[in-house]
């Protein structure tokens, strides 16, 4: 739901509430419900007024998130007042002129097949249920603008339930801020709420996890604090959800979705807050990139060295700018991003190989966001040099907030025009080249003023130092342990079973990897630099010569890249 809901109060349900009153007259505006079925399906209600033509075209979800054919999911497909037909994605209503209209239908839970590829499916399990609205909501084709509300259906005696849909209450908003959404409810639901300014973060999670959920609330206001205030704008009503994915052994995954008024989190056993921060700052900043700055067209994938890539250079400034981080953080968070784009193997792919392979390929997934983060840093530097330090980036993208006020340009082509509005220079040419990967990126050196200098160090490649395809085939099993490598070295040998990573970062070989594992029936982790004997080059931000950044420096640095 992305549409700002100034006044409008987080409801928390407390308990079942009452479908909507059986004699409702005909509105214009959609009503919808969601409660519980069964103990693996979701119940869907929408009531509508049918079209004057007594012909209503029905849409049930369709594709989001790399998940296609998400009607699929949806069975007992019924409606009051009219008869439906048809097969597929699109169903037929025939009704008499203006007739209302109660859509019912079920949604099946993706249950043990979720993982986070496959987030666009419902998690119902016995006792809670999680979802993202893209694939549980059917919409009526032409009417996406249309006002649209959101009641709770029926619960389970006992559960609460959570989400941004609770701002549609009191309030209309449209078919799309439904669709836009995400919801968490169960029996044992946690929830947690913290003041920040004159508004309420709330937070509600399921599953088992080693913080309180007050303690998630708590990371996230203060983030919630930093960001608003980098955008100079007063906090409003946001909602966290947090659900588990399935066990995979040997695999910890994490992963954010924002939704404007709110953002989910779905997390394997074992996620850490602190390692969680940037991600959760990440989420958080997509309430203004793209959503505030213009949006995104239904094909993002297209968008989104400016909806990620931008949104993760503006986090990384924040994170610094505010305090949550300090100088080395930054800096480490920097060169990360430098050493990822260097040795991704598919960093000159184009916006077209983004937009067709970013749910399956990691590499491709990763590239967006890294490349539009460096472009950012580039264009920074490029704007404050032409400049003489007038002007930077942020003041272009506070611009493009005003823009986007009453602009129906989305976030790219609104940064373009903007851009060109702030500075008088038309760089869109050379920006669309590096965004479709036609030209290579490369920073100056003065990327980072006087606080550090990009070089091109020699670095160790990365290795495992076992073969992951064959260990992953044998169940997590270790297979092709190198006796000449590094894991040979720190103790693994083949046969070992993997249970988990607990550091490390895949593709960095200066940070030390460890592994959880099985051996013969006794856990022990292993530890090792994850270096092979081969080096390449990369570029990296070196920090200026220790001193030379002193108390007062420290601060400029701050102003500088955290545009505090
Ligand atoms: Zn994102």
């Amino acid at each position: 739901v992305k549409q700002a809901m100034g006044r409008a109060k987080i409801g928390l349900v407390a308990a079942a509430l009452q479908l909507f009153g059986a004699k409702a007259p005909p509105s214009p505006v959609m009503l919808y419900a969601v409660g519980v079925a069964d103990a693996r399906h979701l119940a869907v209600e929408i009531r509508l007024t049918g079209s004057a033509s007594g012909q209503t075209k029905l849409a049930l979800p369709g594709q989001w998130a790399g998940t296609k054919e998400l009607w699929r999911g949806v069975s007992d497909l019924a409606v009051e007042g009219g008869a439906v037909a048809g097969e597929g994605r699109f169903r037929t209503i025939r009704h008499p002129p203006g007739a209302a209209l109660v859509v019912r239908y079920r949604v099946v839970s993706g249950g043990q097949e979720m993982d986070a590829g496959e987030k666009a499916r419902p998690t119902v399990e016995p006792d809670w249920f999680f979802f993202h609205g893209e694939g549980v909501f059917a919409t009526v084709e032409g009417r996406d603008k249309a006002p649209a509300r959101f009641r709770w259906g029926r619960l389970p005696a006992g559960w609460k339930a959570a989400s941004d849909l609770d701002y549609l209450r009191d309030r209309a908003g449209t078919v799309t801020d439904i669709v836009e959404s995400t919801a968490v409810a169960g029996k044992d639901l946690a929830l947690a709420a913290r003041t920040v300014g004159p508004a309420t973060l709330r937070v509600a999670a399921v599953g088992r996890w080693d913080f309180p959920a007050d303690a998630l609330a708590a990371r996230v206001a203060t983030i919630m604090a930093a960001e608003h205030a980098f955008w100079r704008e007063p906090p409003e009503p946001f909602i966290v959800t947090l659900a588990p994915l399935p066990v995979q052994p040997g695999v910890s995954t994490f992963t954010g979705t924002g939704r404007g008024d709110g953002f989910s989190l779905l997390s394997t056993p074992g996620l850490n807050l602190d390692r969680a921060t940037r991600v959760l700052a990440h989420e958080y900043m997509h309430r203004w990139v793209p959503f505030r700055l213009g949006g995104q067209p239904e094909e993002a994938a297209r968008e989104f060295w400016f909806s990620e890539g931008f949104d993760d250079y503006l986090t990384s400034r924040v994170l610094y700018g505010s305090g949550i981080w300090t100088f080395a953080d930054y800096l480490d968070d920097a060169n990360r991003v430098l050493l990822r784009y260097a040795t991704n193997p598919s960093r000159m792919a184009s916006g077209a190989e983004i937009a067709a392979k970013f749910w399956q390929d990691p590499n491709i997934e990763q590239l967006p966001y890294d490349r539009g983060h460096l472009l950012a840093l580039l264009l920074d530097a490029r704007l404050r040099t032409a400049s003489r330090g007038r002007i930077g980036l942020d003041d272009v993208l506070r611009a493009q907030r005003k823009a986007a006020r009453t602009s129906k340009l989305t976030g790219a082509p609104l940064f373009l025009a903007t851009l060109k509005a702030v500075t008088g220079r038309n760089m869109g040419g050379e920006i669309a080249r590096i965004a479709d990967g036609a030209a290579p990126l490369v920073l100056p050196a003065n990327a980072f003023g006087p606080c550090a200098r990009v070089e091109t160090v020699r670095r160790p490649r990365f290795t495992r130092g076992f073969d992951l395809a064959a260990t992953e085939a044998a169940g997590m099993s270790v297979r092709g342990t190198d006796p000449a490598g590094p894991a040979w070295s720190g103790g693994m040998r083949d046969g070992m079973r993997i249970l988990a990573r607990e550091a490390g970062e895949i593709g960095d070989a200066s940070r030390e990897i460890a592994y959880r594992v099985d051996d013969k029936g006794t856990e022990r982790v292993i530890r090792y630099l994850p270096a092979s004997r081969e080096t390449f080059l990369v570029p990296q931000a070196v920090p200026a010569a220790l001193g030379a950044v002193g108390a007062t420096d420290a601060a400029a640095c701050r102003r500088l890249l955290g545009g505090a």
